[in-house]
């Protein structure tokens, strides 16, 4: 009867958010209703039909010119140097992965920050440098000390 989509929509209260086409059904149905308990900070609309994150991913990925950024930052972290990544077109998850296996990698600590830039801690470019030339297209590019 009715199709496996259908059966996912009742249960997670939204349609995939990639289905652009479907929207303005989903809210017609007013199936929001079940899932609205959490409300976006920014647009008030809930989380699940929220885009916000999509638009700051793809403002992020334009302004992104194909070659990614590596410097060390010392500053206002009292000697405890970082390495951050820039620049990396790539999208939100895919950040988050490369996140957590360049962690791996350097064998270091890091995190993925809300504007798309990944820090090592300690200074990792080498390793970084030559692990992201081995995986990925990119060229590098080496800024500030
Ligand atoms: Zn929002």
């Amino acid at each position: 009867m009715s199709s496996w989509k259908d059966q996912l929509q009742s249960l997670t209260g939204y349609t995939s958010s990639t289905d652009a086409s479907s929207q303005t059904k989903t809210t017609a149905r007013g199936v929001y209703a079940t899932d609205a308990g959490t409300l976006c900070p920014d647009c008030q609309t809930p989380l699940a039909a929220c885009q916000c994150q999509q638009l700051a991913q793809a403002q992020r990925l334009a302004a992104c010119d194909g070659t990614v950024r590596l410097s060390y930052e010392t500053k206002g972290r009292k000697g405890k140097g970082v390495t951050c990544i820039r620049d990396l077109p790539l999208e939100d998850a895919a950040l988050k992965t490369l996140c957590s296996r360049l962690k791996k990698v350097c064998g270091t600590g890091g995190s993925l920050h809300a504007d798309g830039h990944i820090e090592l801690q300690g200074d990792k470019r080498t390793s970084i440098e030559q692990w992201l030339q081995t995986h990925y297209p990119w060229p590098i590019q080496r800024v500030g000390g």
